[in-house]
């Protein structure tokens, strides 16, 4: 049996006047097939019961980029360079991060999906990186070059940490399309990947349980790219595929 993986759907629209779609890029969906999961697209559901629903029914959770998070979550008041907003999802994934992180169902963030593990587990976050942090880097050089693909800066991993173990590696480039970071890190989390001005670009849990959230796109890298990311793809849907679902409860 593949294991089941929800990747965490955002809201748009393709035009002004259609109403609101729930989707993904298809680079998330390639990403997951490629590595042997089986990817199911969830929609952000508001309602906490029939969301918990769709969660129990998966194997691991995959939150995945797109907008800023209202900074209420954390705290925090609304920076004037704060970017767009997603409140839906905010609803929805937050609740997903807190559940799989305390069942030990594998986690998987990647871009605003490392933002979301941080707030979900009482971290804060820098709302524009030009704006709080001096720094020479442009953590939005691959937007700004319209290449998902596009090496913006290199990272270096902690050699003690999972990601390395993983990936295999304690330095990688990786693409940048990012204007927040990750500034106080969350409970149960450790940071273990930086861009070289110190911008957090990794964190994981600090429990068994696979939980890593990146501030990069590997899923845009691991096919073509970068195949060196392709590591963390097949480790996550391997610890999908081990996940049994047994709470560490006794048994009667
Ligand atoms: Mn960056």
């Amino acid at each position: 049996m593949k294991p089941l993986i929800g990747i965490s759907c955002g809201t748009f629209r393709d035009h002004a006047w259609c109403p609101p779609s729930f989707g993904h890029r298809q680079t998330y969906v390639d990403a997951v097939l490629s590595a042997g999961g089986a990817p199911l697209l969830l929609p952000p559901v508001q309602d906490e019961t029939t969301l918990h629903a769709l969660y129990a029914r998966l194997d691991g959770v995959l939150l995945a980029g797109g907008g800023d998070i209202e900074p209420k979550h954390y705290g925090a008041e609304p920076h004037p360079r704060l970017g767009l907003l997603d409140p839906l999802r905010d609803t929805a994934e937050l609740p997903l991060a807190r559940w799989a992180i305390a069942d030990g169902k594998p986690l998987l963030g990647i871009c605003r999906g490392i933002q979301v593990i941080n707030v979900a587990r009482g971290g804060t976050l820098y709302q524009d990186i030009p704006a709080q942090i001096t720094t020479e880097l442009q953590h939005n050089l691959s937007y700004e070059r319209q290449d998902w693909t596009y090496p913006a800066h290199t990272l270096r991993i902690a050699p003690d940490s999972r990601l390395a173990q993983v990936m295999g590696l304690v330095e990688v480039t990786t693409n940048s399309l990012h204007h927040q970071a990750v500034w106080e890190v969350g409970a149960g989390l450790r940071a273990v990947a930086w861009a070289p001005d110190g911008v957090i670009e990794a964190l994981e849990g600090t429990s068994d349980g696979f939980v890593i959230g990146v501030q990069g796109h590997p899923e845009a890298l691991q096919a073509a790219a970068d195949p060196r990311w392709r590591a963390l793809f097949v480790a996550f849907v391997r610890s999908c595929a081990a996940f049994t679902g047994a709470p560490a409860l006794a048994a009667d």
